[in-house]
């Protein structure tokens, strides 16, 4: 073997890849990787600091620092340079160490008696794990080649430790994954769930990062590239010439594929000893760190795109496909950075709880989740790299909090919760069949929002009296192709039949805003919450709502049809509307098709606007429904899927019940029926304050009717309304206090 920087690399890679073959300890085998670097380098120290816990480093394994400082010497991340090399995961490359910025002199270590310092971080796909430095004691700069040498090391080392390779008589460091870890997120569907970890995209295992010879790894590379270029091209002539944004990514991943630095990077790193797969994995490491720090979207887009790619190259590489064999274990609880609505009805019921690294409040996920009443937790920071397949996890979606691999007394604490939770549902279904009614006598109506088909059994099993809101969009976001009329109508002729009778109200297309379908053309609104979203669409372009409109008359069959319009802003809007469902029903009877016995036609009340409109808008419309998810943040003006504003103003703030007073008074003038299907709805003290204002019908999730129902029927909602008279005639901003005081002192 000819002598060359990159010789000599692969020779260090494969004597350590021997030295952690044999069958030393942890601590013996981490010695010798020291020991070896330090020779191979030319260097008179090289050390590992490693993360003993997600704050501290320790100093795991030195040859040329004092020995004694092993295990004692630690510091938090981001403190000294091997502090900061951790933390920013960046190297640091210092002639004249203890004059660089941030060095943090050691005594234990006696290091100051060396001059110059290189530092890489020891990190594997976004995640530290510690530090390797080299020093000496001449001042001198290293040279690329050093650093990069040292670099592919702290490479080839991350992958030995993920394989278990230097775990520790304690087991406290070195493999990252074994030990209990709570992470945060954000509740996007409450509930309470323990089970196992089931990966949606498993992580490819990468068990030889050491390889012998660069060209048959060169070729293993080649031909991997290939197959994949092959793949994406054949996507790309695939894709559906109407889907403008999946097109944009297959050409920016075709774009990948053929980068030429992106080849020649991994490949540089194979002719320094790694294998295939290790060489993409650092290219991916290198892309999930800049994607962490980059602030345009739009790049961190292009990172993402480059992150899958090389999972899709890794499969190829290590024949690991999407399913690694890994059983779906009992009690699923599903791990995914983020996840479509297709790909989670697929799963359907099956899941215990889903976790979401990524993903939004206001996703389509998210949306699906909850009609399916599945806990769910998004922004969990951490979880894709911490989790394993059947690794033990409970998910706490009413605190927002992931316990991985928790230890005995927090899973027993745990359960607790889950079977006081149990115990609740098993009150609550006792009271399935009785009617909601006060202690004073006031009966309120429980209907469920419901999306999908597969909401339709928690009509009986919930007690529910009839779907206050079906929100058609679902059926819309979770296919790829715009629906025919003909499925359409099959659909909701489906979810009639399912009813048996009871009252389904279809709200017509809710789209726009945090709603977009991948086979529109999305609009670019600076602000779509407000934008061109719902009716606003419908009536522009009103092909959508004419085909819905025909749809659901054909489904109806000549049975009773209730029918709602979203986010009717003023009183035309509502008339146009009503206008092409009128033209619709003309044309059905001249068709000679069957008409529904009896229509109804509601608007939804989601701006304040609407409660000022014309008596005339009043008496025309059949009912309104109050959808206080949008209602709430146009009144307050705080945005319902922003997590820094939305919890910022209460419901039962007094000008907010003031306003829904003045609802309830306009509806009571005009005769016309009132009801509250936004979330609050579900919640059982706002249910009790909404009931005791006049609000007598109230449409919440299935699992909510419930709690609900069993409040309702303890308290005497005049003496509430008292309560809350008094709270506001007392200056209160909020009722909830004195709500909540009065709520307990009746027991
Ligand atoms: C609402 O805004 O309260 C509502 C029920 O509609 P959505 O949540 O679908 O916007
Ligand atoms: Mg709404």
């Amino acid at each position: 073997m000819k002598h060359s920087p990159e010789t000599d690399s692969r020779r260090l890679l494969q004597s350590l890849r021997d030295a952690l073959a044999q069958g030393d300890t942890g601590q013996e085998r981490l010695d010798k990787v020291v020991s070896l670097i330090a020779d191979s380098m030319a260097t008179e120290v090289c050390s590992l600091y490693l993360l003993r816990d997600a704050d501290t480093l320790e100093l795991c394994a030195t040859k040329g620092l004092d020995i004694d400082a092993v295990h004692k010497t630690r510091m938090r991340l981001g403190e000294g340079l091997v502090g900061r090399v951790a933390k920013r995961r960046r190297v640091i490359n210092a002639a004249d160490a203890p004059s660089t910025r941030g060095f943090r002199y050691m005594p234990e270590t006696r290091e100051e008696r060396f001059s110059s310092f290189l530092g890489v971080p020891i990190q594997r796909l976004g995640q530290t794990l510690g530090t390797l430095v080299v020093q000496s004691k001449d001042a001198r700069t290293f040279t690329e080649d050093e650093v990069y040498a040292l670099e592919v090391v702290a490479m080839v080392l991350a992958e030995m430790a993920e394989l278990g390779a230097f775990v520790s008589d304690d087991g406290a460091w070195a493999n990252q994954r074994n030990g209990p870890v709570v992470l945060t997120g954000q509740v996007a569907q409450e509930g309470v769930a323990e089970g196992r970890v089931y990966l949606h995209e498993p992580r490819v295992m990468v068990t030889n990062p050491v390889a012998d010879d660069p060209d048959v790894e060169l070729a293993r590379l080649d031909s991997a590239l290939e197959k994949m270029r092959i793949s994406v091209d054949r996507m790309l002539a695939e894709t559906d010439a109407q889907s403008e944004e999946q097109t944009e990514v297959l050409e920016a991943f075709r774009l990948f594929a053929n980068s030429k630095g992106w080849r020649r990077r991994m490949e540089a790193d194979i002719m320094r000893g790694m294998s295939a797969e290790a060489a993409v994995e650092k290219e991916q490491s290198v892309a999930r760190s800049r994607m962490e720090q980059a602030k345009d979207p739009y790049l961190r887009e292009r990172l993402q795109d480059l992150d899958d790619l090389s999972n899709r190259l890794l499969r190829t590489l290590t024949g690991q496909g999407n399913d690694t064999g890994a059983e779906m274990p009992e009690t699923p609880i599903l791990v995914a950075r983020n996840i479509g609505p297709g790909e989670l009805l697929d799963y359907g019921r099956d899941l215990r709880a889903i976790v979401l690294e990524e993903g939004s409040n206001g996703s389509h996920a998210a949306i699906v989740a909850r009609a399916l009443a599945i806990p769910l937790l998004v922004q969990v920071k951490g979880i894709t790299d911490q989790a394993l397949n059947g690794d033990d996890i409970l998910v706490d979606g009413d605190g927002g909090q992931v316990h991985l691999r928790p230890d005995d007394a927090v899973a027993s604490a745990f359960r607790d919760k889950v079977v006081m939770a149990r115990q609740a549902a098993s009150k609550y279904a006792e009271l399935r069949d009785q009617p909601a009614i006060g202690t004073c006598g006031q009966r309120v109506e429980l209907l469920m929002n419901a999306g999908l088909m597969a909401d339709l059994p928690s009509l009986d099993n919930s007690g529910a009296e009839g779907v206050g809101l079906f929100r058609t969009e679902l059926q819309f976001l979770t296919t790829n192709k715009m629906p025919r009329r003909s499925q359409l109508s099959a659909q909701y002729a489906r979810v009639m039949a399912a009813a048996h009778g009871k009252r389904v109200v279809f709200r017509t297309l809710d789209i726009g805003s945090d709603k977009v379908l991948p086979y529109m053309k999305p609009t670019d609104e600076p602000n779509p919450a407000m934008g061109w979203r719902a009716i606003r669409v419908g009536l522009d372009k009103p092909g959508v709502l004419r085909m819905q409109l025909q749809a659901l008359l054909r489904a109806a069959n000549g049975a009773p049809l209730s029918v709602m319009f979203p986010f009717i802003a003023q009183y035309n809007e509502f008339v146009e509307a009503r206008r092409e469902l009128d033209k619709a029903l003309g044309r059905e009877r001249r068709l000679g098709h069957p008409v529904p016995s009896q229509i109804e036609v509601g608007a939804m009340l989601e701006t304040p606007s609407l409660a000022f409109a014309t008596d005339t808008f009043f008496q025309q419309v059949d009912f309104l429904s109050i959808g206080g998810n949008d209602l709430k943040q146009f009144f307050f003006a705080a945005d319902r899927e922003n997590e820094r504003v939305r919890r910022r103003y209460d419901t039962l703030n007094t000008s907010f019940l003031t306003f829904l007073e003045h609802i309830v008074a306009r509806c009571a003038s005009s005769g016309t029926r009132l009801s509250f299907c936004g979330e609050d709805a579900g919640r059982p003290v706002e249910a009790l304050c909404f009931a005791a204002m006049g609000i007598h019908c109230l449409s919440m999730r299935p699992a909510s009717i419930g709690p609900v129902k069993h409040k309702i029927c303890q308290t005497n909602l005049k003496e509430l309304k008292t309560v809350i008279d008094g709270a506001r005639a007392a200056g209160m901003q909020t009722v909830r206090p004195a709500v909540t005081a009065w709520l307990q002192s009746q027991g």
